[in-house]
């Protein structure tokens, strides 16, 4: 009847299309029957739940290679007797919940209690550190606390929370922050403290620096200057060396400008989260009275009321660091003013919101080394809090520009060795030029910070 309708061609073509079609769905048939046989129809034979088992099947067999291997070993070890712990099986890092291996265990020791009658103190008195300082350092010439002329040895310090950040992506952000740390000080000879430790329970967020700092400088005599630097700071000119020589005559070093801290009392007449601190008797003199608004609590609260009164332009909050040493100085000049330098030549401390913006502007128009407004040597982003649970700023505005300091640094450093990232918003990097068989002539690093003269060292000649 077809071969009536079409011509006899056309339809031996069907003939054979439809005879092919049911081979087609014997086929699907058969393979439906054989995966239904290996993987059950499910719990309820749903399709979801067929369909859930075969993408696990999948999976498994894609992933199974590594994970069963290490499966195997950590059982065979917990056989040999090694005490390997066994869990409850989970070895999903993503979903497991940190809260529960985090506690804060009591050892029942009662902990030593200050004498709350009396002012706080950072520790007993110390009068002549000068000259306990000064014996030290004449009994231990391996360890001079200058390493040249002009070149002093300074102690790194910073810092963060004991705990992990209340989002696990503040924790990668201190990361980033502080590698950003030790390849500034690697390049520029500098030595590093990172501390994670609450030293003095009553000394609790900004106030932790100041038990931490005096007990750096009392342990570490032949440090000259520590230098203390926020977790939210990061270095953005790699290249810029502090000029230590104009500071011979001064012992603590702020960004800030006199006018506003001696005329006006403003609160944000100078930064405390980047500052040069030298280790001598005046430095744990002003510890000394920097220290007493900082025990958490009604000391911490009233002693904010007062600053907040006598500060230019303070918000409501309870008493910090700055606006301490802000109260401190304006108060009391006299007595601190002369050995103070508030610098604003360079960026020891640089307010983010008025810098992060201008990066690619500084890129096209200037190169690393100057430290100030053209090549910021630090970028801090004050208010930010990316470890903490709520910020002054937009989460995202803050990371994001976190991300771009960052690479903005990073580039200096990757330039030595031939690299770059594809722009400042960019986790990956590329080449800028080629590898060669002469790696020690063909260096590309135009900044010189491979062997900076800051870093070398004087051999004495055989
Ligand atoms: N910090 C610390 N331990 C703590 C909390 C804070 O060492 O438990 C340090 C940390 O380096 C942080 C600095 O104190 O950067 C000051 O706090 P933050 O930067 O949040 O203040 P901001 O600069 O925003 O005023
Ligand atoms: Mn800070």
């Amino acid at each position: 009847m077809l071969a009536r309708v079409l011509s006899q061609r056309r339809s031996l073509q069907i003939q054979r299309l439809v005879r092919n079609g049911k081979l087609t769905l014997l086929c699907l048939f058969l393979t439906v029957i054989v995966l239904r046989g290996n993987l059950g129809a499910g719990r309820f034979g749903t399709p979801e739940k067929d369909l859930d088992d075969i993408r696990d099947t999948i999976s498994y067999f894609r992933k199974r290679h590594e994970p069963r291997r290490v499966l195997e070993e950590a059982s065979a070890s917990g056989e040999r007797g090694s005490g390997a712990s066994v869990d409850n099986g989970n070895n999903n890092y993503a979903e497991f919940d940190i809260r529960k291996i985090l506690k804060d265990e009591d050892d029942g020791v009662e902990e030593f209690k200050r004498d709350l009658s009396k002012p706080y103190s950072l520790g007993p008195k110390i009068s002549d550190w000068d000259e306990q300082r000064g014996e030290w350092l004449r009994n231990n010439l391996d360890f001079p606390n200058f390493l040249g002329p002009n070149k002093p040895r300074v102690l790194l310090v910073t810092g963060s929370s004991p705990k992990p950040c209340e989002n696990p992506v503040g924790d990668h952000y201190l990361l980033k922050s502080i590698k950003n740390k030790i390849d500034y000080c690697r390049v520029h000879g500098i030595e590093i403290f990172y501390n994670m430790a609450l030293l003095d329970a009553e000394m609790s967020g900004f106030w932790a620096k100041l038990p931490l700092i005096r007990k750096l400088l009392l342990s570490h005599p032949e440090v000259e200057f520590l230098w203390w630097m926020d977790s939210d700071a990061m270095f953005t000119d790699m290249a810029f060396e502090v000029p230590w020589e104009r500071y011979k005559d001064h012992n603590f070093v702020m960004h800030g400008w006199d006018e506003m801290i001696y005329d006006d009392k403003n609160w944000i007449g100078l930064n405390t989260g980047s500052f040069l601190l030298r280790n001598c008797q005046w430095s744990l003199d002003i510890l000394d009275t920097w220290a007493p608004m900082g025990p958490k609590g009604k000391i911490r609260e009233d002693a904010g009321a007062l600053l907040t009164r006598e500060l230019k332009d303070r918000p409501v909050f309870e008493a910090d660091d700055q606006s301490a040493m802000v109260y401190i100085l304006g108060s009391q000049r006299d007595k601190w003013g002369e050995k103070v330098y508030l610098e604003s030549k360079y960026y020891l401390h640089g307010y983010w919101g008025i810098l992060v913006d201008k990066y690619e502007e500084m890129m096209d128009n200037y190169h690393p080394g100057f430290g100030d407004h053209r090549w910021p040597l630090v970028t801090h982003f004050v208010g930010c809090k990316p470890c903490g649970k709520f910020g002054d700023y937009p989460v995202e505005r803050c990371l994001k520009q976190m991300d771009r300091a960052f690479n903005f640094g990073d580039n200096q450093i990757l330039q030595m060795y031939g690299f770059t990232h594809k722009s400042l918003a960019s986790r990956r990097v590329k080449r800028t030029r080629n590898e060669t068989s002469n790696p020690l002539e063909d260096v590309s690093d135009h900044l010189g910070l491979l062997h900076p003269s800051y870093k070398a060292i004087k051999v004495p000649s055989t």
